[in-house]
């Protein structure tokens, strides 16, 4: 049994999508199960319409309308008409208005019952698209699969009745005659309670990957728009190396400092039962790509450049003129943990604590609530975290080229820097 990820990019078009059923064709000689993200922006397009976010609710029809075309445009080519997927995705978009149109309760709790349609809608209409071209599969809702706890936004996972519901549900779709692919959802999940839960932006990697663990896949595959693991994102740089092998380790540190390759939860399930992870392209299939496996070092050994974008840097500083140490570090990450937010970068003097996170709208204004009681918050947006494996100075110099230079952190083989744009 294999697993395939298909993200957003791989699924964007009526090409894209024609492509990817060329791609799942190919792979059918033994039991196959594709995970699927919403297609191209939608996720970003979903964020705008939870309850409480659009300005109007003029905007979020409009928005809804402008995602529907969207969808629906690119279905009626994959489609014939007569095809009850066209009549599904219609109840789907209804929903989607109706949910999105709720009275808004928790930020963290709204955002995955709306944005999880992404993936419902795209793994609808792929499933209905391979089986009106012969491509037999069955449709399966992961909610009912992977579990997690009411951490909304970042769900919990909970291995083990997740692994029994895989057995339950997945594997025994197997054992039915002639059903060898299943096409399911990245990135949501579900409570013990039936509700709707996320893993995290761009947790797609991470559904694959728990899916994986908990099948015993023999490999897991995830296609790309690049050839593999590059040294850096081909955006940011016109000559990229590909590393051919990256040890386990190695890939859960760059997935954390940001490479945007992999989901940063994605490569533990996997590495605890040593199942190797492809990294390939869709646009090239049939060439090597990258292994992410049990090696020594990366191969080849090349300095790796990860870069993120859009940072906030935050400074506090007790208005009590206390240190920053006695229990206001406490307090601080008990406002981080509640508000879910993870910090890129940290450093603290005696008098002030920064920190640096991915910028988000809605959330800074919650941690300014949270904090400006007993701080005095200061902030800097549109910044740049630069991320530096096997780095020297040369190199450093290139890349900062100049700019300044907000936050520097250096270990032995690892610098970071916060950088204004
Ligand atoms: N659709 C989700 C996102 O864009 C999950 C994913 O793509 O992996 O974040
Ligand atoms: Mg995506």
């Amino acid at each position: 049994m294999q697993v395939f990820k298909f993200g957003g990019a791989s699924v964007n078009s009526v090409d894209a999508i024609k492509n990817m059923a060329s791609i799942v064709s190919q792979h059918l000689d033994q039991p196959l199960v594709v995970v699927v993200s919403a297609m191209g922006k939608t996720t970003n397009l979903l964020e705008k319409i939870i309850p409480g976010v659009p300005k109007s609710d003029e905007e979020r029809k409009q928005l809804i309308e402008q995602s529907k075309e969207y969808h629906l445009g690119i279905a009626r080519q994959l489609l014939p008409n007569d095809d009850p997927t066209l009549e599904r995705l219609h109840e789907l978009f209804d929903q989607l208005n109706k949910t999105s149109s709720q009275k808004p309760t928790t930020y963290n709790f709204d955002y995955d019952q709306t944005v999880s349609f992404g993936e419902i809608i795209s793994t609808t209409l792929i499933s209905g698209y391979l089986n009106s071209i012969g491509i037999s599969n069955i449709w399966i809702d992961i909610r009912n699969v992977i579990r997690t706890n009411e951490n909304y936004r970042e769900g919990i996972v909970d291995f083990e009745t997740t692994r029994h519901q895989a057995q339950d549900v997945i594997n025994s779709k197997f054992k039915i005659k002639n059903s060898k692919l299943i096409i399911t959802q990245g990135f949501i999940a579900g409570t013990a309670a039936g509700t709707t839960t996320t893993l995290g932006r761009e947790g797609s990697d991470y559904s694959a990957s728990i899916l994986s663990y908990s099948l015993d896949a023999e490999s897991m595959t995830i296609w790309k728009d690049v050839p593999g693991f590059l040294n850096a994102d081909p955006k940011f740089f016109h000559e990229t190396i590909k590393i051919n092998k990256i040890p386990f380790n190695e890939a859960i540190e760059l997935a954390y400092y940001g490479a945007s390759v992999i989901h940063p939860k994605t490569v533990k399930p996997i590495q605890n039962k040593g199942i190797r992870l492809n990294i390939k392209s869709f646009i090239d299939p049939t060439a090597e790509g990258s292994i992410i496996g049990p090696f020594d070092s990366i191969e080849p050994l090349t300095p790796l450049y990860i870069f993120k974008n859009n940072q906030l840097l935050i400074s506090i500083q007790p208005k009590d003129f206390s240190f920053i140490a006695e229990d206001n570090l406490q307090t601080i990450f008990a406002v981080l943990a509640e508000l879910n937010i993870r910090v890129n970068l940290m450093q603290n003097s005696a008098l002030s604590f920064s920190f640096c996170i991915d910028y988000n709208e809605i959330l800074l204004k919650r941690l300014r609530e949270r904090l400006e009681n007993d701080f005095r918050v200061v902030y800097n947006t549109g910044l740049q975290l630069i991320t530096i494996r096997y780095y020297n100075q040369a190199i450093i110099d290139q890349i900062v080229a100049g700019r300044n230079i907000l936050l520097q952190q250096r270990a032995r083989t690892t610098t970071q820097l916060l950088v204004e744009n």
